[in-house]
């Protein structure tokens, strides 16, 4: 993903939980709104702190992936995953419901390069985030050992770098999209396009302009926008508007770290249906890449990709922040 992508995901999945937090019980409502204040108080550099890992870090080759191909097709000795081990998402989520019409389905699918490891970069950064929320409860303000904010806030914007990331299917699936033709680029910029063109950013292009409620502000009424009605944007829009609220990881999924591998098994299927099997680096174009599947448009796996990358950073940080906050309270009852 790109960055401005990255920074408007991250906002729409505070919007998300600011839009659907009646749906909450009392005592989740209150950490949902301590969240979203935090936010609030943090969001001029969310687009510096979510592009992080790809303008500096730049672990993209394998911290930013996690990359499946079908069994058949593996190389020897990778680990294979049954398709009766998939892992499974929320139903809501509209990559584990398209996921299923996928061409691979039914099949065993295998890691390719035992060095992807986005899962682990998201487990890791979660954790990372809980305890530095104790430790800065814990000592005195100005301890050298005590994290600011400003550092919560940062490892916060970069965790939903990651979980962004494993939502596209070009970064689960082995076959070359990148090199040559750069196929992935092309879809990302797809996204990345469409949100400049409906959001309205200051002149330096570092933040968003923000609407009276804090959000990114719209370029013009949306409402009455021709054009914004057919775009992918309103329908990822839609979607969420549509879902009740839930932080549920999906059945069987007990961290972060099963959620994000989750994520990677149904985003593999998803590239499966967009680009089908038989297509590669050597036959997907910049003509053809859009169109290649007669029952999955560009339009259907944008809104698939960005409406559950918002939910997904939404019940993250939702839950990260929540296991924080029980903690702090059960401290101070003792
Ligand atoms: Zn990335």
């Amino acid at each position: 993903m790109k960055k401005f992508s990255h920074a408007w995901l991250a906002f729409m999945a505070i919007k998300s939980l600011d839009d659907k937090k009646q749906d909450l019980s009392d005592a989740d409502r209150k950490h949902a709104e301590s969240l979203i204040l935090w936010f609030m108080n943090h969001k001029d550099k969310v687009v510096q702190g979510a592009w992080f890992p790809d303008e500096l870090i730049k672990d993209m080759a394998d911290k930013h992936v996690l990359k499946f191909c079908p069994a058949d097709k593996a190389p020897p000795n990778t680990v294979s995953i049954p398709p009766e081990k998939r892992k499974v998402l929320p139903e809501e989520y509209l990559i584990f419901k398209h996921g299923r019409a996928s061409p691979v389905f039914e099949q065993a699918f295998n890691v390719t390069d035992p060095k992807d490891n986005l899962p682990d970069r998201c487990e890791s950064l979660a954790e990372a985030v809980v305890d530095q929320l104790k430790v800065q409860e814990y000592e005195e303000k100005g301890s050298p050992v005590s994290p600011t904010d400003n550092q919560v806030a940062l490892w916060l914007f970069m965790l939903s770098h990651y979980v962004a990331d494993a939502h596209v299917p070009v970064h689960c699936d082995s076959r070359q999209f990148s090199s040559g033709k750069n196929i992935h680029g092309k879809l990302e910029k797809a996204w990345d396009d469409e949100i400049k063109k409906y959001y309205r950013l200051n002149s330096q292009k570092t933040r968003f302009l923000y609407d009276t409620d804090g959000y990114p502000k719209t370029a013009g009424d949306l409402a009455t926008d021709k054009a914004y009605q057919k775009s992918f944007l309103k329908a990822v829009a839609d979607e969420l508007e549509s879902r009740k609220y839930s932080h549920s990881f999906g059945k069987g999924n007990n961290n972060v770290w099963d959620f994000a591998n989750a994520i990677c098994h149904n985003s593999y299927l998803i590239s499966y249906r967009f680009f089908p099997s038989g297509y590669g680096p050597d036959n997907v174009n910049a003509q053809n890449w859009k169109t290649l599947a007669p029952d999955f448009s560009l339009q259907q796996v944008s809104t698939a990709v960005l409406a559950d990358a918002i939910d997904s950073i939404s019940r993250v940080w939702f839950r990260v922040w929540r296991r924080y906050e029980m903690w702090e309270k059960k401290k101070k009852q003792i």
